[in-house]
């Protein structure tokens, strides 16, 4: 599946390169939303052998060419707003915002929107309630018209979540709870509602999941889905999951972006969204030795910015080129040592002056150093100075990696 698709859009590729690219300059350049609206030709280029493998198949070059003539369009922004998600879908003069990143994030995405020429959004899709996703919703709902607001059936109790409610209620927006199944139309696009299939227990696995399809491509865009989710969904849609880019789930950490999953999307283009030297460690080694494996091209927002990755319904095009900087978030040569290293300032400071660190989820406690902090969530995390006894005394086990 996966050399058929990379085959096409090779051959895509060379076909723009042998018959020139006045074509493609042209739609581009009407297109005045874009960061970039003019392209260098060598940004269509694969920058490495991974995806040139098959420059001769003229029967694919007519069959795409048929697609060609397609009016569909795409412009995608995976919008750099550090750590979280944020993503700016537009077709034909409609657009979608797939999450609004932190609280931070709020004037920054309004101020992208500006940019584009984006005055008014069809739909507003806020994946799941964690801050690095809902952070600048209020701040978007206040100051945007929005058609419709589309969230999952999954409360939360945090600030983020009430300002998002009072942002929603200010505007008489009542936000829509979608169907899994379920298709609507973004300009010449299509977007399919994939998950969740049912309702999950955390956050995360509750995010709504959507394929957008332009013309003979198509995006998948996962939230912060996790194994759980991801599973159900396989079992699901299976071979529907088929995607040429694909945002990586739950920011390239290492309980998404699970091999079942992958095997059945075999994107060709992966883009992960986060900060730079974030607290998490994101992206995982585990994660990008998936995404890796399956010869998918890697953008990542932390090296690279905002990416903008564009459809006409039968090329993709993207600016900037493909990283593939496979170099993980975490410190992985000296992690029982390097906390410290891949934590921000603050919770290195805290945790220096503490002695154990408690997951209040599974209810195990580990050393300062350890490196299976790393995974805990930060609503779990919590610096105990209580003695170990204590600790034990309260319910909480020693972590087995590192014998606290
Ligand atoms: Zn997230
Ligand atoms: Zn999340």
């Amino acid at each position: 599946m996966f050399k058929i698709k990379t085959a096409i859009i090779t051959s895509l590729l060379s076909m723009l390169i042998l018959t020139g690219c006045s074509q493609n300059t042209i739609a581009l350049a009407q297109n005045n939303n874009s960061v970039n609206a003019t392209y260098d030709i060598n940004s269509f280029l694969p920058q490495d052998t991974g995806v040139v493998e098959n420059t001769t198949t003229t029967n694919e070059n007519q069959n795409t060419q048929s697609y060609q003539q397609t009016s569909a369009n795409l412009t995608v922004n995976y919008i750099d707003i550090g750590q979280g998600d944020a993503e700016l879908l537009t077709s034909d003069g409609h657009s979608m915002l797939i999450d609004t990143g932190t609280p931070e994030s709020g004037s920054k995405i309004r101020l992208f929107l500006q940019k584009q020429g984006v005055q008014k959004l069809d739909y507003l899709v806020l994946t799941h309630p964690d801050s690095d996703h809902i952070g600048g919703a209020a701040s978007v709902i206040t100051n945007v018209p929005i058609d419709t607001v589309m969230m999952p059936d999954y409360q939360k109790d945090n600030k983020y979540y009430k300002g998002l409610i009072d942002a929603l209620n200010y505007r008489y927006i009542n936000p829509t709870i979608p169907v899994v199944g379920q298709t609507f139309t973004l300009g010449s696009c299509t977007v399919k509602v994939l998950g969740p299939i049912r309702k999950y227990d955390d956050p995360n696995n509750n995010s709504i999941v959507l394929k957008v399809t332009c013309g003979n491509n198509s995006f998948i865009f996962v939230g912060d889905a996790e194994e759980e989710e991801l599973y159900d969904i396989t079992n699901h849609f299976g071979a529907e999951l088929d995607s040429d880019v694909y945002k990586v789930g739950h920011h390239g950490s290492h309980n998404s972006s699970s091999e079942s999953f992958l095997r059945y999307v075999t994107p060709v283009f992966s883009v992960v969204s986060c900060a730079e030297g974030n607290s998490y460690g994101y992206p995982h080694a585990e994660s990008l030795i998936r995404l890796r494996s399956i010869g998918s091209h890697l953008f990542r927002t932390d090296k690279q910015g905002t990416i903008t990755i564009k459809s006409d319904g039968a090329n993709i095009t993207y600016d900037p080129s493909p990283c593939d900087n496979w170099t993980p978030g975490e410190n992985t040569q000296n992690s029982q040592s390097s906390f410290a290293s891949t934590q921000d300032t603050t919770s290195t400071s805290i945790v220096e002056s503490s002695q154990y660190v408690l997951n209040t989820n599974t209810k195990k406690f580990h050393r300062p150093d350890c490196s299976s902090i790393a995974d805990i969530k930060e609503k779990n995390k919590k610096i105990s100075n209580q003695s170990r006894d204590e600790i034990i005394n309260s319910g909480f086990k020693p972590c087995k990696r590192c014998n606290p």
